[in-house]
């Protein structure tokens, strides 16, 4: 199974499917990741937040895969954000995680102080402790901000995205400044099985309806990380690259938008 690479703006490639590993703690983390890259997964997406950093880089490499055949994501917390710490959190990040890089790192949410944050992580760029940097959970206006502010277009920004949300002006302003767009909860946090479409395509094509919503984020160019703990699903979530979904029917997926969240709005978030 060839996973499709996509292409940033900085020259660096992403594969286009990751594993998510929120809420995975407790040794959880360490084996979906390990599961993950025997799979052929070779992108894994965590977050300081997350706590389960030291877990995953102990899953890369328990799994015996290089540490350059794995595309590592991590991102800044809003705490250290705000007090002007993003240099110390992406050491501390790296530290965890056993490896002296990250191949992206992403300021989590647009809080206050991320202007400097932003340069922070530029100047980190610059040194070679991250190969990529993004942004997650930024609005078209907090963009526009951060390109006037210095000149560097993000490279990605990692968003909630899924069929009954795509976020059509983010979307936009991503394609105008070719900064990739990264879907989070891309399966609903698993609520789609009410979707009598889904079903419908299930049977149809023979995929289960997480490998529907998945094959969709993929022709529509989206980066996708879904989150799994366990292995048939790891597994399950990672065959999507030997079918294709018809015109149509990625017409009638992308009629089920009813701009409908089920994570906290960038636009009105308090932590
Ligand atoms: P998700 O949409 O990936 O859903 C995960 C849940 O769906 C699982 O816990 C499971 O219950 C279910 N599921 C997974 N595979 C399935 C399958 N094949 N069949 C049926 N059910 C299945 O939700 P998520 O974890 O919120 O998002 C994915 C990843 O995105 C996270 O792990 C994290 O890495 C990232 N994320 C980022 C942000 C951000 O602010 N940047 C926010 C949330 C999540």
């Amino acid at each position: 199974m060839q996973v499709t690479d996509v292409s940033l703006n900085n020259g660096t490639t992403i594969p286009q499917l990751g594993l998510g590993v929120y809420k995975a703690l407790n040794g959880d983390e360490t084996r979906a990741v390990t599961h993950a890259l025997h799979v052929g997964y070779r992108h894994i997406d965590t977050a300081a937040i997350y706590h389960n950093e030291e877990g995953v880089g102990r899953g890369i490499r328990q799994a015996g895969v290089a540490r350059d055949q794995v595309y590592l994501t991590s991102k800044i917390w809003n705490e250290d954000i705000r007090h002007g710490r993003t240099t110390e959190a992406l050491d501390e990040s790296l530290k965890r995680l056993a490896t002296d890089y990250l191949d992206l790192a992403l300021l989590h949410w647009p809080v206050d102080g991320r202007l400097v944050a932003w340069q922070d992580l530029i100047s980190a760029y610059d040194a070679g402790k991250v190969r990529s940097i993004g942004v997650s959970n930024f609005t078209a206006e907090h963009i526009e901000e951060l390109i006037d502010a210095t000149g560097v277009v993000p490279a990605l920004n990692q968003i909630e995205f899924h069929p009954y949300l795509t976020q059509p002006s983010i979307s936009e302003t991503c394609r105008q400044h070719r900064i990739a767009v990264e879907a989070w909860s891309p399966l609903m946090q698993g609520k789609f099985l009410k979707e009598s479409l889904f079903r419908e395509l299930s049977e149809d094509y023979r995929r289960t309806q997480a490998q529907i919503i998945l094959r969709w984020d993929i022709q529509r160019g989206v980066i996708t990380i879904p989150k799994s703990i366990t292995p048939e699903r790891i597994e399950e979530n990672f065959h999507i690259f030997d079918f294709t979904l018809n015109e149509e029917d990625m017409s009638r997926i992308d009629a089920l938008e009813r701009n409908l969240r089920f994570g906290p709005d960038p636009e009105n978030f308090d932590f």
